[in-house]
């Protein structure tokens, strides 16, 4: 089966092509639905030159990845990450649709971004850069086409940046062509906190499903951006988990005491990063997640949790804040280990941010917004039923609750795609 375009070479589109391809053969999909399934409908390379201060010019590529537009307009974020290139985002976008699919919003999965590291231009240079992606992306988005969103290296300001530029293109404000923005530009209440709120939501659900108390339990967060510093907030404040290892990008941190988050807060009040952090011991990134914990959330990039390291895994749960964070080798390794360890899948465990996304875009759409109450009980309401479906899929058929997850959203895809036909 399947030959993908050499465009897509990347091992994170080759991870989610062989997740395809499990779920694909235990469904038993016909291999004349296969390809259609898997495949990006439509791929685009932009270049992107903005002036630098210096004067000088630089050219940046950007992407962005439509996957399926059989169940409505795209739906997925932006990156702004060096590793960015065709394969990873062709991946993203795929796993969003999965995500969409899998929580019934009604979507096909996209991604974009552009190859940068945002940390080295100045906020100038970010914002000609921001804008000058949208502007160039414009004859290929829409609200009811492709409407982006946030996802690592990008943030709210950004987002306005981006639904500027198109409402000036479109001569009227069109709030309702990006989520994530800020609330007073038409942004949904919670959205921020929404993918780590749903981590938190789901990892709660997990320990009740396992008949574990979280007061007292132990976890450990990869990733202290947007998704894992507010599921580690969540856990920590509202449910009285113990923190006990936690890392960014450019330091990690342990203590089986416990770190005081107030501390990590205070800290990156003052310091962009978790570097220089006095309130627990630094520990080498790889070794802190191989220690001892309830609850392990990776929240950062795909693929750290893999053959190396998933027979050494000590934890109870592994809830996937991160999109992509264990490769299928890992999976086959944590299958055989079913009975230690739940595995809460990404497109389930991290859907919580474009479940919120949905809810600001249909308020943008109708011009009437809901409280933030009503944003949580909304985005509850979905995350359970995602995951009591996972839940018993899962124990009916007696597969990981990966297994289950994919299940129920490839099948949602393809039977969509069986009713309408070859066209979309
Ligand atoms: N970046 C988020 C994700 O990976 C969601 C983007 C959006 O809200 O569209 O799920």
């Amino acid at each position: 089966m399947f030959n993908p375009p050499a465009i897509y070479a990347d091992p994170a589109f080759d991870m989610a092509c062989e997740q395809f391809r499990l779920i694909a053969d235990y469904l038993n999909i016909d291999r004349n639905e296969r390809d259609r399934l898997l495949l990006p409908k439509r791929a685009v390379t932009v270049a992107l030159p903005i002036h630098r201060d210096d004067g000088s010019v630089s050219v940046f590529t950007g992407y962005r990845v439509q996957h399926h537009l059989t169940m409505g307009p795209t739906k997925g974020g932006t990156r702004f990450a060096p590793s960015v290139n065709m394969g990873e985002i062709a991946a993203l976008s795929i796993w969003m649709s999965w995500k969409c699919a899998l929580a019934g919003l009604p979507y096909g999965g996209a991604k974009g971004g552009i190859t940068v590291s945002p940390r080295d231009l100045s906020i100038r240079e970010l914002e000609a850069l921001s804008r000058r992606y949208m502007q160039e992306m414009i004859p290929f988005v829409g609200p009811h086409t492709d409407i982006m969103g946030p996802d690592m290296g990008t943030n709210e300001q950004v987002m306005a940046w981006f639904m500027d530029t198109y409402s000036s293109y479109a001569g009227r404000t069109v709030t309702e062509i990006v989520t994530g923005k800020p609330v007073y530009l038409g942004g949904s209440a919670g959205r921020r906190e929404s993918t780590g709120r749903g981590v938190a939501f789901l990892v709660e659900r997990a320990l009740d499903s396992l008949k574990i108390e979280p007061g007292g339990c132990t976890a450990i967060v990869q990733g202290y951006g947007n998704v894992g510093s507010v599921a580690a907030e969540s856990l920590y404040y509202k449910a009285g988990v113990k923190i006990v290892g936690l890392s960014d990008a450019y330091a990690a941190f342990y203590d089986p005491k416990g770190i005081d988050l107030s501390l990590v807060s205070a800290h990156l009040r003052k310091h962009p990063d978790l570097t220089g952090f006095q309130g627990a011991q630094v520990i080498d990134p790889e070794e802190m997640l191989i220690q001892p914990c309830d609850i392990l959330i990776p929240a950062a990039v795909d693929r750290v949790i893999n053959k190396e390291n998933a027979g050494k895994l000590k934890c109870r749960i592994l809830a996937e804040g991160a999109n992509g964070p264990t490769t299928p080798e890992a999976d086959e390794i944590l299958d055989q280990r079913w009975e230690e360890i739940l595995v809460v899948p990404d497109i389930l465990c991290n859907a919580g941010g474009v479940i919120v996304s949905y809810f600001e875009w249909v308020q943008d759409l109708q011009n009437f917004f809901w409280n933030e109450t009503e944003i949580a009980d909304r985005l509850f309401r979905i995350m359970e039923t995602a995951f009591s479906a996972v839940l018993k899929r899962a124990r009916t058929e007696k597969i990981s609750y990966r297994k289950a997850a994919l299940a129920i959203a490839v099948e949602k895809v393809q039977k969509a795609k069986q009713t309408r036909g070859l066209f979309p």
